[in-house]
């Protein structure tokens, strides 16, 4: 417990804990042990907390996720409509955070956009597209778990969504470098199970990658896959389309973070109606 109380401008006032209950009013400290860290992020995910402020997640370049509250960032004026922050922008966040306790959330006391997605807006597949990548990256990613590569990925596959002939081959090449980051990028090249390169038929999530036909019968979860895609993923051919591949990696996806993730089946609606599936 600090020797006595701190009054520290901008610092979260909190309750303390050890206080008795003989004692006529809680003992009120100021917290110290707050920092300020300043970083490109892009937005992940938004919630209307009340008419002014929102909580948002955040990817961070350098410091990873982080759930912050944006007070006040709604309230407008008599002239001027304010919106908040929105999903999908991309710009400098200087936020507050407990250094103590990385589960909870920092404060947003800046945010500039630095750069207008707006491109991703074009087309309903593309806007589906830039979602399913926020969402993924939400579920997979842990708070504070700085991946830059991830991060310029993201940030360069947005801004390629925004004129992309073909959104789902952009998802797929995310998919991947996604599970890569993470360490969970399934096998493609053997069976997981003996090593063998040949008759590959059959992928499982739980077991994380390519199963032969000659495994496959001891497997409950499983999938088959067909050769076009599976070459499509190893790359011994140039992929004729992204629907096989982002089906299949989706599947993976799915059994990392435990359901289905929101936009699959709008992606794949909308795969559906370009007649590539
Ligand atoms: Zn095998």
């Amino acid at each position: 417990m600090p020797p006595g109380p701190h009054f520290v401008q901008g610092a979260t006032r909190i309750l303390d804990p050890h206080a008795s209950r003989h004692c006529p009013a809680p003992f009120i400290f100021y917290d110290t042990a707050m920092a300020i860290i300043r970083d490109a992020a892009i937005v992940l995910a938004r919630l209307d907390f009340s008419e002014t402020s929102q909580v948002l997640v955040f990817f961070t370049r350098e410091h990873g996720k982080i759930r912050a509250i944006g007070k006040g960032l709604k309230r407008g004026t008599k002239t001027r409509f304010a919106v908040g922050i929105d999903l999908l922008e991309h710009g400098r966040l200087a936020a507050s955070v407990r250094q103590e306790h990385s589960g909870a959330l920092a404060t947003v006391t800046e945010w500039v956009q630095t750069e207008s997605l707006a491109g991703l807006r074009r087309t309903l597949s593309c806007l589906y597209s830039a979602q399913y990548l926020a969402e993924i990256t939400a579920h997979l990613t842990e708070d504070g778990d700085p991946h830059m590569p991830l991060f310029d990925a993201l940030v360069e596959r947005l801004v390629e969504l925004g004129s992309a002939p073909q959104p789902l081959a952009v998802v797929v090449d995310y998919q991947r470098t996604l599970l890569e980051c993470i360490g969970s990028h399934p096998r493609f090249d053997g069976c997981v199970l003996c090593g063998r390169e040949t008759d590959l038929t059959y992928f499982s999530a739980h077991q994380g990658g390519m199963i032969c036909r000659h495994c496959e019968a001891g497997q409950v979860e499983k999938r088959e896959v067909s050769a076009a895609t599976l070459e499509s993923l190893r790359g011994d051919a140039s992929p004729t389309s992204p629907a096989g591949p982002f089906v299949l990696l989706d599947y993976h996806i799915a059994h990392l973070m435990g359901r289905q993730p929101l936009l699959t089946s709008k992606l794949i609606t909308r795969a559906q109606q370009r007649s590539v599936l």
